[in-house]
């Protein structure tokens, strides 16, 4: 499989462009900002995207979505406890001195569960605690955690919908992935569950 990691907007934001070698087909996790820039690649790679994956609400992981689906017409998956949030004024975007008017997703997702998009096989994992409907998306020994897990540490749990007690849980379901799962998350750099396993204090 090959990951292209994009970071978009104002806060840094990771959009993936995960396709397998071959194919002419994308999957396109949390385009946050800067379409021209995602589709450049999206151009480059020749892979149209399948659909959109959202690990969650936030107006940075949201605000290309709108023009992506517009150009591809693919559907957009966001767990049904975000799906309000995506849609108006609370995704946060009002903190940040943003204006997200908000997108509408075609696919809820309900629990955990698996989504069969073209030749990919995902497995969606409900992970709360950043928000009531993050999800964390895995497949092929890759794990796109949004603002769940990160990176030696993990997501705010201050926000409307945050719960630290959740956060705890979630982390602890992901952490019973295999230990060279990769781990891709919403901001900063790739780990591995083994490593965060060692390493994470909020592990
Ligand atoms: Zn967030
Ligand atoms: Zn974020």
């Amino acid at each position: 499989m090959i990951v292209k990691r994009v970071s978009v907007g104002p806060l840094a934001e990771n959009c993936y462009i995960v396709f397998r070698e071959g194919s002419s087909g994308s999957l396109i996790i949390d385009p946050g900002d800067e379409f021209e820039k995602i589709d450049s690649i999206i151009n480059a790679c020749g892979v149209a995207p399948q659909a959109i994956l959202l690990t969650h609400g936030h107006f940075d992981h949201i605000m290309a979505v709108g023009a992506i689906k517009n150009k591809y017409n693919c559907p957009v998956y966001i767990h049904e406890d975000d799906f309000r949030m995506a849609s108006s004024g609370g995704n946060i975007s009002y903190y940040f001195g943003e204006n997200s008017l908000g997108i509408i997703a075609d696919k809820i997702i309900y629990g955990d569960c698996i989504l069969d998009i073209s030749d990919y096989k995902i497995k969606a994992i409900h992970t709360p605690g950043h928000t009531k409907g993050s999800v964390s998306y895995y497949f092929d020994g890759m794990l796109f955690s949004g603002d769940t897990l990160f990176l030696l540490s993990c997501g705010r749990t201050d926000f409307p919908g945050g719960s630290m007690g959740a956060m705890r849980q979630s982390l602890e379901k992901l952490m019973t992935l295999p230990l060279d799962t990769i781990v891709y998350p919403g901001h900063g750099d790739e780990s591995t569950i083994g490593f965060e396993k060692e390493n994470n204090p909020y592990v």
